[in-house]
């Protein structure tokens, strides 16, 4: 599950600022993020609920709160109680005394709140507000509140996994254990997985400093499978760094892969279907080796806290195998398709595919096919067949198959 928070002060006043409804501002966001999530290879997940479609499960859950004593009703709304659990910053580490200490420098926004840490479950409409009828008054649910609800009401009580930015932690995290457990008495999540920050050459990457990018900018430059290729070679907690040097380098990795795969393929065609010579059998035992040897520390590094940058080392001391391999003329045919196979089926767990043309395809020409993608959802046939043309005349072939467009040198 993949929830979507269509609802929060940012949206509202960007939505009266577009003379827009919230509604339309948010299917828009969301559009716009599969169209970069299904182009990264990103799985859809089974269920995406929005806040505002979760309306009566949200309020179910700050009504058990109450029930039970953790909530309460101020002039602006309804507040979790942070002093009635006592287990309140177990996942950050943080203790209450600390945060208050902290938090009570800064000028308390509601006079009513018990403690400047307790958050909020349901905010009372305020003028130009969208808002939804409750127990306690019009309103709208407080942002922490509506994970925990919609986690539940898609999967239950306990969860295994629950991943998000390493800056979720605290409070948003901590705050989603309080509401989960006081309210349903079980654990919430088994395991949290938190990603480390973006940095724009070694900044972190915010709208306020200007450093922020888009994937679809970066994708007129690097293909998107390189980019989902570059992301995994760091480990997920790890901050990830985009700057160009590292993105290059990233290039040439896909890129070796890619010609080891195609190549293997290319020698297999020809290869025997048994050792010439004792030199060609003694190159394909110690392929079969280094796939052995490759799939047990790729198979390591995922066991560690899916550490896809040691899976990913794996893989190419098994590209650097059979490149030596594929040399040894008469290698016979099973050893080098071996290695293909097994190139093949890791990649397709961390999402990737070697045999995908796109990612040699220069970003001029993609940008060609997609602007013949748009030209014919628009239907102007014309255009569309003035750019598969020009993608011709460049040297490139254009195909439409059941899977998508498909572009290979010509
Ligand atoms: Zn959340």
């Amino acid at each position: 599950m993949q929830n979507f928070t269509d609802i929060d002060d940012k949206m509202i006043n960007r939505a009266n600022e577009e003379g827009t409804t919230v509604k339309e501002l948010a299917d828009r966001m969301i559009e716009e993020y599969f169209h970069d999530a299904d182009a990264l290879n990103i799985k859809r997940a089974d269920h995406h609920p929005r806040a505002t479609e979760n309306i009566d499960e949200i309020i179910e859950l700050i009504s058990l709160l109450e029930e039970k004593g953790f909530a309460y009703v101020t002039s602006d709304g309804v507040y979790f109680e942070i002093a009635k659990d006592p287990e309140y910053g177990k996942l950050s580490g943080k203790r209450i005394e600390d945060l208050e200490a902290g938090a009570s420098e800064r000028v308390a926004s509601n006079e009513d709140k018990k403690s400047p840490l307790d958050f909020s479950l349901w905010k009372f409409k305020k003028e130009g507000e969208p808002a939804w009828p409750s127990p306690w008054g019009e309103g709208r649910p407080g942002w922490h509140i509506e994970c925990s609800a919609m986690s539940r009401a898609n999967l239950g009580d306990t969860i295994d996994l629950h991943a998000g930015g390493v800056d979720l932690v605290f409070p948003h995290h901590e705050n989603e254990i309080a509401q989960s457990e006081n309210a349903t008495g079980k654990p919430f999540v088994r395991y949290w997985m938190h990603n480390g920050f973006i940095n724009i050459d070694k900044e972190k990457m915010s709208k306020s400093k200007g450093n922020f990018f888009l994937v679809r900018e970066l994708a007129k430059i690097y293909p998107y499978q390189v980019i989902r290729f570059f992301m995994l070679q760091a480990h997920y907690r790890m901050p990830i760094n985009f700057e160009k040097d590292s993105l290059d380098a990233a290039v040439a990795s896909w890129n070796r892969m890619t010609t080891c795969v195609n190549n293997l393929l290319y020698v297999a065609k020809t290869a025997p279907e048994k050792a010439a010579d004792q030199e060609a059998m003694q190159a394909a035992t110690q392929l079969k080796e280094a796939i052995t040897e490759a799939e047990e520390a790729w198979d390591r590094g995922l066991s560690d806290d899916l550490n896809t940058a040691d899976a990913i080392a794996a893989i190419f001391d098994l590209v650097r195998a059979a490149n030596i391999a594929a040399c040894v003329p008469g290698i016979p045919k099973g050893a080098l398709m071996a290695a293909y196979d097994k190139l093949i089926s890791i990649l397709d767990v961390l999402g990737l595919n070697p045999t995908e043309s796109e990612s040699s395809i220069p970003a001029d020409i993609m940008d060609l096919v997609d602007r013949r993608q748009e030209a014919k959802k628009v239907r102007d046939f014309n255009l569309a067949d003035s750019l598969r043309d020009e993608i011709t005349a460049a040297g490139y072939k254009v195909e439409d198959t059941p899977q998508g467009t498909k572009v290979t040198k010509a």
